[in-house]
């Protein structure tokens, strides 16, 4: 399987990485290593700013290529969150020199993934994401500021890549973006339920 990560999909986001919101996806990929099921996450020792990024995740079903933005609804059948881990001062790095992400984005376990909810129990338009870090909101977003719905998202990757089952889409991150530590208690919900717990050591 593969991740799929979408950059800059909230322009309060953008705005606050001082980026210019994008005019179409922009994505980047996590290798199968970087997915991380358990609750416990480990700081690597290369980075002395790593940033949470809470995201919604689709979870594709079937395989497509080329799909049509009206039919990419079939595409995926459940939603979750998972948290696209940050190397925030690596990444600067790589920006500054023009250099690609990876070492920033794409280490191990930088994709904590939670559990997920079937898209048919959701009602689409009103899906909420919200992290707490230490029991305090840092995250709020809502799937109604989205710059590129779930849909479009889907058909601009598969011009691209070939999406196969199981493959994860995180679909970008609201503003409120920032630092972890040794110690903090990370809490994402989706709606009213609770999809994630990671502790950070
Ligand atoms: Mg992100």
């Amino acid at each position: 399987m593969k991740i799929i990560c979408i950059g800059r999909n909230y322009a309060a986001h953008a705005k606050e990485m001082k980026a210019e919101v994008p005019t179409e996806p922009v994505f980047f990929m996590k290798p199968d290593t970087a997915l991380l099921k358990e609750n416990v996450f480990y700081i690597p020792d290369f980075t002395k700013d790593l940033h949470h990024e809470l995201e919604l995740v689709l979870k594709i079903c079937k395989a497509g290529k080329h799909i049509h933005e009206q039919f990419a609804g079939s595409y995926y059948d459940e939603i979750g969150l998972g948290i696209d881990f940050t190397a925030r001062d690596i990444q600067a790095q790589c920006k500054a020199q023009g250099l690609p992400w990876e070492k920033a984005k794409a280490f191990d376990n930088s994709a904590p993934i939670g559990t997920f909810v079937k898209k048919s129990d959701l009602d689409l338009q009103t899906i909420q994401l919200e992290l707490k870090v230490n029991g305090e909101r840092r995250q709020l977003g809502r799937v109604s500021d989205l710059i590129f719905s779930f849909d479009k998202i889907i058909s601009y990757v598969s011009q691209f890549i070939t999406l196969k089952t199981g493959d994860l889409i995180y679909t970008g991150t609201p503003e409120g973006v920032g630092p972890v530590k040794i110690g903090d208690t990370l809490e994402g919900f989706l709606n009213e339920h609770h999809l994630l717990t990671l502790t950070i050591k």
